[in-house]
């Protein structure tokens, strides 16, 4: 197939800690996606090259979001506790001799609060929280994301909100990551009812009635809402916007995490989830390079 005259899309990875996503867009819209289990960079460029072959175009520039920590002016994620696969990977430089175009790289939760601004709610003072294996964010400030220094601003699973609490990955006490995480309820878990679980799973034995579950789930909920507060006082958002897995059991987990949050601000947080689900950091990626000329 020839190069010339061949449509480009902007394609778009999103490195989960569970899942990958991979997807092309042309104006904004998603129009093809792939997901699989979080593997190395050989899968994404495998998946991608195999999209783009369906879709019978080539990318006209590629957006990767990827966990914390990472170096955004070289392009490399550094050391991701839960991914072996993803230690010092040049994504930007081994993306661009693949494909050819130009690659950009931000931080997971960033890049979904980009997708929140530009796709979703599109609230121009935000704060984006994913709520998921781990907790990340992102702040969006007068409809422009607050980068920080080296890009890594918005780490809000990294509170600390309880000294002397739980042993966090990051090598600290009582982060509101080792509190609310899906990890954190997963721990909470082994420890209280002794056995190996996942957080939907302890969801579960919540809503089925089993008291232990049932604190283990109010605790982390109380947790997030606290957070939720100290947000809402800090920036001053018109809401807060959460993301990830476990937002898939908000009926049950909502009631709790708004009410903690108002008793942690002078005035009621206003909480959405996002309307993008678990593509919201796809969109995000898409746009990556949109928001970049803020950071400096
Ligand atoms: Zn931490």
């Amino acid at each position: 197939m020839a190069v010339t005259g061949m449509e480009s899309m902007i394609a778009a990875v999103d490195i989960g800690g569970t899942r990958t996503r991979v997807g092309l867009f042309r104006e904004g819209e998603l129009v093809s996606r792939a997901s699989f289990p979080t593997e190395g960079l050989r899968e994404v460029v495998r998946a991608l090259r195999e999209l783009l072959r369906r879709a019978g175009v080539r990318p006209a520039s590629i957006g990767v979001a990827a966990p914390a920590p990472l170096d955004m002016r070289r392009g490399v994620v550094l050391n991701c506790p839960n991914l072996p696969h993803w230690h010092g990977v040049r994504v930007v430089e081994e993306l661009t001799a693949e494909f050819g175009c130009e690659v950009y790289l931000a931080n997971d939760a960033t890049c979904a609060a980009i997708g929140e601004l530009e796709f979703g709610h599109r609230a121009r003072d935000f704060v984006y929280i994913t709520w998921s294996t781990g907790i990340g964010g992102g702040i969006v400030s007068g409809g422009r994301v607050v980068w920080g220094k080296d890009g890594q601003a918005g780490e809000v699973g990294h509170m600390v909100l309880v000294p002397q609490g739980p042993h966090c990955r990051c090598g600290k006490r009582g982060c509101l990551e080792a509190l609310a995480s899906g990890t954190g309820i997963a721990r909470a878990a082994r420890e209280l009812l002794g056995e190996e679980l996942t957080a939907a799973e302890v969801v579960e034995r919540a809503r089925e009635g089993d008291h232990t579950a049932q604190r283990i789930i109010s605790r982390a909920c109380e947790a997030l809402g606290q957070g939720i507060g100290v947000l809402w006082e800090v920036v001053e958002p018109e809401m807060i916007v959460l993301g990830g897995g476990l937002t898939r059991s908000w009926d049950y987990l909502g009631p709790m995490v708004v009410s903690a949050a108002r008793e942690f601000a002078r005035t009621p947080p206003r909480v959405e989830l996002t309307p993008l689900g678990d593509d919201v950091g796809l969109y995000g990626a898409s746009a990556l390079h949109r928001h970049l000329s803020y950071f400096r």
